[in-house]
């Protein structure tokens, strides 16, 4: 598959369901689950036996997926080559299919390919996710590299921990949602916001190392400098530009918005629910500036 193709794959993709997941600490599943996690997937682990991976439960089987209301975009699998087949069968029982049958590095299998082929599922043997996902997408762009300055990581309460935050903290912390959002958050009109410490920045931040959970960090920390507000507002772009040295001097507010909301698609950061996740991420391209829109 060509790159630009794949590139744009990944970017509609939201959700992904990982068989054979496991968080066993040092198995490759782990390290991928947790990367995806990262990356802003909604990840749906499905084990036959285990009932939770990285703090979230499992379904048992891919044909239980319609049950929970997980509509796969991505069907990943770490299974051994003489199950994949048995995977494919199971895949195309789904009401709507995948756009991709991945079978992960070191697995390869020529029926359960034939089988999605023909039902239109682009098929991936033999790879990493992860390793793919790493190359295709990096977080630099033209008008913003961050300095790690740490400016932004002051003031109480700009840090909603949104639905999606949650399953990539708990994940990362290994730990149950109640124990993360008891020892982390603190209720701020209704939405769960990370604490800060007595110096007023955000109790994750380290002075001269930044931030602490670098990883897992919420997406509002993901999307700034690329809110919703700097994108639409030609003033809030200057100010935010005066404020965070990471936008660039000579960026163009026109570059800044056109990057900034493929960013966010890329991400998957771009938020749809206003009740829970943070007004910052919920932008319509149709509010850009008119020299930003593709
Ligand atoms: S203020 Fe800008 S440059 Fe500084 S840490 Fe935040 S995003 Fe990075
Ligand atoms: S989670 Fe990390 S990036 Fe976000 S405010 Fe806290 S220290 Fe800064």
């Amino acid at each position: 598959m060509l790159f630009d193709d794949m590139r744009s794959l990944l970017a509609r993709a939201g959700n992904i369901a990982i068989i054979g997941a496991k968080d066993k600490p040092g198995s490759p599943v782990d390290h991928v689950g947790r990367y995806l996690l990262n990356a802003g997937f909604n990840v749906q682990p499905v084990h036959p036996v285990r009932r939770q991976a990285w703090g979230i439960p499992t379904v048992h089987s891919i044909t239980e997926l319609p049950s929970i209301g997980f509509d796969p975009d991505i069907i990943c699998l770490f299974r051994a080559p003489q199950y994949c087949a048995a995977h494919a069968r199971e895949t195309l029982t789904l009401p709507r299919l995948p756009m991709i049958f991945w079978m992960q590095e070191g697995i390869r299998c020529p029926e359960a390919g034939e089988l999605m082929a023909a039902a239109g599922v682009k098929v991936v043997e033999d790879r990493c996710l992860e390793t793919v996902h790493a190359a295709l997408f990096d977080d630099v762009t033209e008008t913003f590299s961050c300095t790690r300055c740490g400016k932004c990581c002051e003031g109480r309460g700009g840090i909603v921990v949104g639905p999606r935050d949650l399953p990539r903290l708990c994940a990362y912390f290994r730990l149950p949602a109640e124990e993360v959002l008891a020892r982390y958050t603190e209720n701020m009109g209704g939405k769960p916001v990370l604490k800060c410490g007595e110096d007023g920045f955000c109790m994750f931040f380290r002075a001269g190392k930044g931030c602490e959970i670098h990883p897992a960090r919420p997406a509002v920390c993901r999307a700034w400098p690329f809110f919703r507000g700097n994108l639409v507002d030609r003033v809030s772009f200057d100010m935010a530009r005066e404020d965070c040295p990471g936008i660039r001097r000579e960026a163009t507010h026109e570059a800044f918005a056109r990057e900034g909301f493929r960013y966010l698609n890329d991400y998957h950061l771009r938020g749809r629910d206003i009740f829970h996740e943070g007004r910052a991420l919920i932008v319509d391209e149709s509010e850009l500036p008119s020299g930003a829109k593709n």
